[in-house]
This record gives C-alpha cells, sequence and structure tokens, in this order.
C-alpha cells in the first residue's frame, strides 16, 4: 500500500538527517523534495503546495523544541499535516435507523457490490447487526447475480426483483421488507456507469431523495487517483453523501486519492477496502494511515487483528499440550493458520514499524507457507505428533511427497525445534531466562 509515495517521503525527510538545526534553508529544500513526492503520488498541485506551506510556518516556528532532532521534528510535522488532511479523527457510520438505511454509489467497477458485500459481513460480525442487502441495479442482471453470490458466501440474504426496472420502487419494496422481517440495517447497492453521466446522476438522486438514507456513502476505487477525486466531487454536487470508501487500497502504490479527497469534497473516509476477500475491510484511520506511508508501521492495528482472530479454546489446547511436552506439527500448523487468518502477510509486515523498508524488495506472497504446509501434510499423523521419529527415509518420502528438498525439512525442523524450547520457557516460568536469552 503507498509503497511509491512512502519511499520518495522517507527520501525527501532524510534532507535533514545530520543537520544539527532546522533553517530556513533545509527546511525549504526538504519541503521541496515533499512537495515533489505528493506530486508524483497524484496528489492535486493546490493540496500538495498549501500542505508543504503549512509544514513550513510550523517548522520554522519549532526552535523551542531544540531537544528534538531535525529530522524527527520533521517526520512529526509531516505525520500531524498528513493526518489532518486525511480527516483528523475516525467517524463511523450512523446505525441509529430502524433499520439504518445505506445507500451505496459510485462509478461501476469502483467495487460497490463487493463493498456492500463488505460491510454487510463487518456489521453482522462485528456490531451484531441483521443486515439486508438490496439489489438494485436494474440495467445489468449480472450485477443482481454478484450480489446474491456475495450474500449467499457471507451468510446474508438479498432482496431483489428481476422483473421490475424502477430502482426508486425496489429499494422502497427492500426497505419494507427489511421492515417486515426483522432486518435492522439495509444496504442499497446500485447501478454506476463507467463515466458520470446525467442519468446515473438522477437515478441515484431519486433513489436518494425517496429513501432518505441515514447514510450515503460514495464508493470509489483509489488507484484512479486525481480521477477519484473528481468523480467524487460530481458525486457529492447531486447527493451531499456522508463518506467516502476508498477500495483497491491493495494495489495503490501512489495515494493521491487518499490524501486529497477529504479536503476537496470535506466529507471523511470511512472505509478501506484492501482485498477482493470479504473480510479485506478496514475503518479508516487517519493517524495510523499517516504513520504507514510514513514507515512508522501500525502497530495499533496489528494488535487489534490479532485480538480479533485469538482462538482463546485454541491457545488453551496448544497451552495445554506445550506444558504435556506434546506440542506437535499439528499444532504447527494451527498456528500458522491463525495468522493467515490476520490478512495478507505483505500487509502484516506493513503494519510493523520500519518493516516496509528493511523487507523492500523482498517478495513477499501468501504462499510464503505454502511449503511449510504441504510438508506438514505429507507427514502421517505419528510424524506430526512425535517430530522426533523423522530419521532420512522418512524425509525423503516426505520431501517427495510435498515436492520440496530435504533441506527445507531440516530447516522446518529446525525451526520447529526452537519454537518448542521458547514455548517451554514461557511455559516454566521461564520468561526471566528467555529475557535473558534475548539479551535483555
Ligand atoms: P461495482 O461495479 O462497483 O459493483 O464493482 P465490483 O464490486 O464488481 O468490483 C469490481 C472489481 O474490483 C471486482 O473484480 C472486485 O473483486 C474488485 N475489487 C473490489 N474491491 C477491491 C479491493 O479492495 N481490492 C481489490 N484488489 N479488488 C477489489
Amino acid at each position: 500500500m503507498f509503497d511509491n509515495l512512502s519511499e520518495k517521503l522517507d527520501k525527501a525527510l532524510h534532507v535533514l538527517k545530520g543537520h544539527g538545526q532546522i533553517t530556513e534553508i533545509n527546511v525549504a529544500e526538504t519541503l521541496k523534495e515533499v512537495r515533489r513526492a505528493l506530486l508524483d503520488a497524484d496528489v492535486n498541485f493546490k493540496i500538495a503546495k498549501e500542505f508543504t506551506n503549512k509544514v513550513k510556518e510550523k517548522a520554522l516556528g519549532q526552535d523551542v523544541l531544540t531537544s528534538l532532532q531535525p529530522g524527527q521534528l520533521m517526520v512529526k510535522l509531516v505525520k500531524d499535516e498528513l493526518t489532518e488532511l486525511m480527516g483528523g479523527d475516525a467517524e463511523g457510520i450512523d446505525l441509529s435507523g430502524t433499520p439504518s438505511v445505506i445507500l451505496m454509489s459510485g462509478l461501476q467497477g469502483s467495487g460497490k457490490t463487493t463493498f456492500s458485500g463488505k460491510l454487510a459481513n463487518y456489521l453482522l460480525a462485528k456490531k451484531n447487526k441483521k443486515p439486508l442487502l438490496v439489489a438494485c441495479d436494474v440495467y445489468r442482471p449480472a450485477a443482481i447475480d454478484q450480489l446474491h453470490v456475495v450474500g449467499e458466501q457471507i451468510g446474508v440474504e438479498v432482496f431483489s426483483d428481476r422483473g421490475n426496472n424502477d430502482p426508486v420502487a425496489i429499494s422502497k419494496a427492500g426497505i419494507a421488507h427489511a421492515k417486515a422481517n426483522g432486518f435492522n440495517v439495509v444496504i442499497i447497492d446500485t447501478a454506476g456507469r463507467l463515466a458520470v453521466d446525467e442519468q446515473m446522476m438522477n437515478e441515484i438522486a431519486n433513489i436518494h431523495k425517496a429513501i432518505q438514507p441515514q447514510e450515503t456513502l460514495f464508493v470509489v476505487d483509489s488507484m484512479t487517483g486525481q480521477d477519484a477525486v473528481n468523480t467524487a466531487k460530481a458525486f457529492n454536487d447531486v447527493l451531499n453523501f456522508d463518506g467516502v470508501i476508498l477500495t483497491k487500497l491493495d494495489g495503490d502504490t501512489r495515494g493521491g486519492a487518499a490524501i486529497s479527497i477529504k479536503s476537496v469534497v470535506n466529507k471523511p473516509i470511512k472505509f478501506i477496502g484492501t482485498g477482493e476477500k470479504m473480510d479485506a475491510i478496514d475503518v479508516f484511520y487517519p493517524s495510523r494511515m499517516a504513520e504507514r506511508i510514513l514507515g512508522m508501521g501500525d502497530v495499533v492495528s496489528l494488535v487489534e487483528r490479532a485480538q480479533e482472530q485469538f482462538d482463546e479454546e485454541e491457545a488453551r489446547k496448544i497451552q495445554k499440550k506445550i506444558a504435556k511436552n506434546k506440542f506437535g506439527f499439528d499444532d504447527f500448523l494451527s498456528q500458522i493458520q491463525q495468522i493467515k487468518k490476520m490478512g495478507s502477510l505483505k500487509d502484516l509486515m506493513g503494519m510493523i514499524p520500519g518493516a516496509g523498508k528493511a523487507l523492500k524488495g523482498l517478495d513477499i506472497d501468501d504462499d510464503a507457507f505454502k511449503h511449510i504446509e504441504a510438508i506438514i501434510h505429507s507427514m502421517t499423523p505419528d510424524e506430526r505428533s512425535t517430530p522426533a521419529k523423522l530419521n532420512a527415509s522418512r524425509k525423503k518420502r516426505i520431501a517427495k511427497g510435498s515436492g520440496t528438498s530435504i533441506q527445507e525439512i531440516n530447516q522446518l525442523l529446525k525451526q520447529f525445534d526452537q519454537m518448542s524450547k521458547m514455548m517451554k520457557m514461557m511455559q516454566g516460568g521461564g520468561g526471566k531466562k528467555m529475557m535473558q536469552m534475548m539479551g535483555a
């Protein structure tokens, strides 16, 4: 996410490293590079200029803070300004209605249908809501099918009326259906066009007027940069929407839309889409995003994800096994599965401070565990629970069965051994011992 921008800002902010104090000259030099980085990221010229002017003003008024290194101070100022630009505090969505009606708007292909599913899934799993999805794209039967597929996948009912070509009537009928059947959130997926056109705008404006939703969300593909900002403006003029959903951030290396959209339409970014799967949705936190862009990591989100996926029952089982010296490869496999549930590895790495830069160029893909899993799957249950049994001939058989090599198996055994040792130490009141081992 935003790799190019991160790299360029990092370079720009390096200019100040090694300087003892902030002077007008080195600030100007740094900010020229920051501005260039923003322009390369497809941030609007005016916004980039305002941004650097604000940072400059603050930087030159900061000579009081002599204890801070200029480099660090500049990073902080840029971070604060980026946070401000992207919206300050995070904003939630209004779920107070009975039912709460959420209207989706945006161009075709922006990710509306996918996001409708993600939002329904999120509200169901995390907010204890009973959502209903309503299909209002009367032009493309495939769009209705797509929403049904999504609904089935996440276990959420989808309301549609294939013979009907009046989206206002369908959305009203959907809301009535929700009221009659105890749904407390209604998410209305509407038709989009490839570009802004009058008929589409009229149609969404009519739906909006007729159903008076609690939330009108504008969905936009982050990768389209300045076009995303212009489209947002066009939709906002007609709908005065409540929030922006930025999709496909996983493929966006530049970040221009994320940075400029709020200041152009003065509406917050509420959620982001970070993948095609139904759980690739995150609440948008401007300060966390600014930290990620500047390579400061996002430990808060990382811990939150770990907490969400943490399976207490499983952890207790594993603890017992470690205590009895029975931790085996099946448990190792289940640990890997838990990590995988937290999201794509690349995404997780990006949340570790400094890791983005350190791991740059390394191709971390989600197949990283594939070999390990293949090796474990090629073991017999007996070998999994008692790895000591793995002699040379067994290793040869496993290497063949998993399409790996003896070296890879030995490496895995070594890792497994280290992990078991560490776990035992943590178990046996050996926290202290471990800290010593780690040099603390
Ligand atoms: P709609 O026409 O606005 O309803 O757009 P769709 O929901 O059909 O999405 C268009 C394409 O973008 C589909 O192939 C989706 O899988 C893909 N997509 C949607 N959101 C994301 C995202 O956050 N990341 C990625 N990588 N792809 C996405």
